[in-house]
Parts: C-alpha cells; sequence; structure tokens
C-alpha cells in the first residue's frame, strides 16, 4: 500500500510515528507500507511550529499546551522526540472588570462559573438561586438543547450565560452561543458540582483570596525546556526516516479519479505522486471545494491574529504567577493572553527578558489588517496594566487565516456529507481543520488520529479519536 499524506504536522506525524514503530517491531504490513509526506513550509508542524522573531524571542501560533497524561501514547512520542520539558502548574484567571463596572482589569478564577461567589453581590445572588434551581431539578437525560446558548441556560443559568459565555463566545468563536451547538462540550466546559459551590460560599473574602478553585487532575502541563512548542515537531520529524519528508512541497491538486496529487517544489516545478490511501491534513472545505465530490460545505471557522510582545525585565508583579489569561472584554482585542516566558527559554536571555503573547480572533470576513490589531492589542495590554509601553523591546505578529474551527449547530451533518464522499475514493481527512472538529483538535488528538488511521489501514482496527459519523463496521 503507498499513503500520501498532505502535511507534516501534529496529525502526519503521528501517522509516520506509528508505522515507523511498526516497522521497528517487525510488522510485515508496515513494512510493506510506503508513505510520502508532502508539507509546503520547509519545516515540520503546522500550527504547532514555531518562530524565533529578528530580536530572538520565540513565539508559538497561540498558547500551545497539552496535559500529557491524557494521551499515554501521544506522550510516549513526544518524550522521544525531545528530552527536556517543563512542568509548568496552571494558573489562569478571567478578567471580568465589565461585571463589576471598571476600567482596566479585574480577575477572578477560571472557569468563570467557578468565580460566582466573588462576583457583584447582584449577579451573585441571581446565579445562585438559578443555579440551585438547577441543582434541584437537574436537566432530563432526555432533554436535548437545541444549541450551546441552549447548554448553558441548561446547567448554569441565564445569568452566568449573559454575564460571561455571551461576551466570551464572541470574542473566542466569533459568533453568537447560539450558533454554535452543543456537541463539543463534553468535558470542556467544567460544571460547578453544587458541594463546590456551597463551599465557596461559605468562605470569607479573604479565605476566598486563597481557595482551591478545583482544576484537579489537569493542573499541571509541560512545556519544551527550549525551542518551543515547534521543537517537539521539527525533532521528532528528524529522528523518523528522511526520506519520507518531502518539504517545499505544494499540493496544488487531487485527483480522485487517478488518485494522484500534483504539488509544485520551491522552483515551482510540478510533480505528480501517486497513491492507494491519501491522507489529508489541510482544511476539508478546501478539499471538497477543490475536488468537488459534493456541494461546498456549509462549515465555519474564524482568523486568528497573534501577537507577541517581547518585554525587558522587571516583570509586572501581579503576572508573575499566571500562566495565562481570559479576556471577555470587548475594549481589548484579544481573547487569551499567554505569559509565554514562563513556559521555557522563549527569549533571547532569561534574566533581561519576559513575553506574553496575545491572541485575537476574527470572523474571516473582517476587514482589520494584522498592523492594526497589532496595534490595538499592545494598546489593551497597556490599558490592562499588564505592559509599560517603555518596556517594549520587540513586536511581533502573524495571522492564522484558519484559527478555529467552530462547531456550529450544522456541522456534524455537513462532515458526514463530506466523508462519504472522500472515504469511498480513499481520501481521509483528518486533524484540526482536516476533521474540523475542534473538541478533537489539539496536538494530542490530531497526533493519535494520524496514529489511529495507520491501525485503521493497516488492521482495520476503528478510529476512537475522529469520528466521521458514517456507519460503517471499519469504523465502529
Ligand atoms: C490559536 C491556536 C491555539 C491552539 N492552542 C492549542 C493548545 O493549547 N494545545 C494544543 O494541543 N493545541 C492547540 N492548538 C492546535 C494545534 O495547533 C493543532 O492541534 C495541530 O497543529 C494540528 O495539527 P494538524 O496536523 O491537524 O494540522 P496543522 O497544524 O493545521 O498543519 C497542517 C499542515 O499541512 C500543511 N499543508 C496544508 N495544505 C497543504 C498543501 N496544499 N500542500 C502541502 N502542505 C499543506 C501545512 O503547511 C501544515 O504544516 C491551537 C491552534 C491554534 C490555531
Amino acid at each position: 500500500m503507498k499513503i500520501v499524506c498532505i502535511g507534516a504536522a501534529p496529525t502526519g506525524l503521528g501517522a509516520a510515528y506509528r508505522l515507523n514503530e511498526l516497522i521497528g517491531e517487525g510488522n510485515e504490513e508496515a513494512k510493506n507500507t510506503q508513505i510520502v509526506f508532502l508539507e509546503r513550509e520547509s519545516l515540520a508542524g503546522g500550527l504547532s511550529c514555531t518562530i524565533t522573531d529578528k530580536e530572538g524571542f520565540l513565539w508559538d501560533m497561540g498558547g500551545h499546551i497539552t496535559f500529557h497524561h491524557n494521551q499515554p501514547y501521544y506522550e510516549k512520542a513526544t518524550k522521544w522526540a525531545i528530552e527536556d520539558w517543563n512542568d509548568i502548574t496552571r494558573n489562569c484567571q478571567v478578567d471580568m472588570n465589565y461585571a463589576y463596572k471598571e476600567e482596566g482589569i479585574h480577575l477572578v478564577p477560571y472557569p468563570a462559573q467557578f468565580a460566582v461567589p466573588l462576583f457583584p453581590q447582584k449577579t451573585k445572588d441571581a446565579c445562585l438561586v438559578e443555579l440551585k434551581e438547577r441543582y434541584d431539578n437537574p436537566p432530563a437525560a432526555d432533554e436535548i438543547p437545541g444549541n450551546f446558548d441552549e447548554w448553558v441556560e441548561m446547567h448554569f443559568g441565564p445569568t452566568i450565560l449573559k454575564t460571561f459565555f455571551h461576551p466570551y463566545t464572541r470574542k473566542v468563536w466569533t459568533v453568537e452561543t447560539k450558533e454554535m451547538s452543543h456537541n463539543w462540550v463534553g468535558t470542556r466546559v467544567a460544571k460547578l458540582p453544587q458541594e463546590k459551590l456551597e463551599e465557596l460560599c461559605a468562605m470569607t473574602p479573604e479565605e476566598l483570596e486563597i481557595a482551591d478553585f478545583g482544576w484537579g487532575p489537569n493542573a499541571d502541563f509541560c512545556f519544551p525546556k527550549r525551542g518551543g512548542t515547534g521543537n517537539v515537531w521539527t525533532s521528532m520529524a528528524k529522528k523518523l526516516p528522511q526520506q519520507w519528508f518531502r518539504y517545499n512541497s505544494n499540493v496544488l491538486r487531487v485527483d480522485h479519479e487517478g488518485k494522484k496529487v500534483v504539488y509544485e517544489d520551491k522552483e515551482g516545478v510540478q510533480h505528480e505522486e501517486s497513491y492507494d490511501v491519501l491522507l489529508s491534513t489541510s482544511p476539508i472545505d478546501i478539499m471538497i471545494r477543490e475536488t468537488q465530490l459534493t456541494d461546498p460545505l456549509n462549515i465555519k471557522y474564524n482568523k486568528v491574529f497573534v501577537v507577541g510582545v517581547g518585554l525587558r525585565k522587571p516583570m509586572t508583579p501581579f503576572l508573575e504567577p499566571i500562566t495565562w489569561l481570559y479576556f471577555p472584554d470587548k475594549n481589548v482585542p484579544f481573547f487569551r493572553v499567554t505569559i509565554l516566558s514562563r513556559y521555557g527559554e522563549m527569549t533571547p536571555d532569561g534574566d533581561k527578558y519576559w513575553s506574553v503573547m496575545c491572541e485575537c480572533a476574527r470572523p474571516i470576513e473582517d476587514t482589520d489588517s494584522e498592523e492594526e490589531v497589532t496595534r490595538q492589542a499592545v494598546e489593551g495590554l497597556i490599558y490592562k496594566t499588564m505592559i509599560t509601553r517603555e518596556a517594549i523591546a520587540s513586536v511581533w505578529s502573524i495571522t492564522l487565516p484558519y484559527g478555529y474551527p467552530i462547531p456550529t449547530v450544522e456541522r456534524d451533518s455537513e462532515l458526514t456529507r463530506a466523508h462519504k464522499e472522500l472515504e469511498k475514493h480513499s481520501i481521509y481527512s483528518r486533524g484540526r481543520f482536516g476533521g474540523w472538529k475542534y473538541e478533537v483538535s489539539n496536538q494530542d488528538h490530531c497526533f493519535m488520529q494520524g496514529k489511529e488511521f495507520i491501525d485503521r489501514m493497516l488492521f482495520n482496527e476503528p478510529e476512537k479519536m475522529y469520528k466521521t459519523g458514517i456507519i460503517d463496521s471499519k469504523q465502529g
């Protein structure tokens, strides 16, 4: 069997790692499998790459963290790729200044639904009444919400919906809660247990200051000591068989009838590569538009501007213990700011510098330029008292044209329609934008999708991480 993979990022590298592992174990099917990775960039990593700016600061494409212990196979692979990791305890908070009608910044614990005991009195009282109603009469199992808005209202009530979920959803997802389905939620929106709420509400303001707001097992994450997130993927790719990877190879066309792809190299010369099976990690909307295997998909995504600001020390004291902050406030462009220099060696000199990285999401049709959003982000950091203008040593930015795959109400049926046609032609679209399912679109999920793709192709094992929705014994 010959597999061609479009893209050498976590999904593709999950497939490469698994195939290499099986070959190492002497598996005959694996030894008889050829694989080629066509990657348009000059290095592996995709959205999980790291860039060094001209002042020597390192920037990821947005805050990239994973809880390795959630996926032991992924943990084994990433620790094989690089040895030196930092263990970091998550300390993230939400700025809810607008709820207190204050200028600047007002931090409360994250997730905001856990911060109810700290809300202004009127908001707190309304939240408590609504939460109590829901604890006393929990939603019935057959009460299926029609969208995310209804899900939040059903589980938390209208006050938290209005105070946190509406403004925050607009910032990160760039759509209204009503446009989103509730299917992606799973464990991603933490529910507040009644006992925890009662325990927090019984505390004095002083006790609340030091209270454990309950992160549980996901309190610690690891991050490469050096080289940023991208170091994981470039290092892994270097340890895998080099003949598998063709960088600077931009796939221009997929000929699904002839089972071949046409790609262009760095010199602009076109080549053809035939396949038995195609693993595509490029966005599925593009694949469908170009192959015309079915009508264009009604799925939505947004773009993200990442703005990195390198700073001279001393660090702003209130940020010292923080890992990242969320910002529902519409007066600043970012929805999240990561204190990136706390994660690893991400500045030219850790004794002299520190750094923050802003993520600003916009609808794809938004017309603000990268320069304009960068300016707004820097002003926003100053307004929020996180940095001073005088301390700025470097400003860097990038536009990610595909930032977040939005879990809209129509998403799953649209994706199933696409996969039905693609898989008939031996095209498997997986990964963050290949699969388009936010809830399984982090690095660990994507890596596992690549691994499970190989197990499906070689051993007919059902995929567990990604479900196409096609009822098929092979997929489970
Ligand atoms: C703002 C933001 C924040 C994130 N935060 C986190 C986080 O906290 N934790 C986490 O684990 N993950 C996070 N992620 C997700 C992480 O980036 C992805 O999980 C991961 O990069 C997806 O890998 P992938 O292989 O599916 O595809 P991608 O990273 O999208 O890579 C696709 C690859 O395919 C290549 N390609 C595409 N089209 C072609 C073509 N026509 N020809 C040749 N090559 C092509 C691209 O160059 C790229 O290298 C975040 C992502 C973003 C954007």
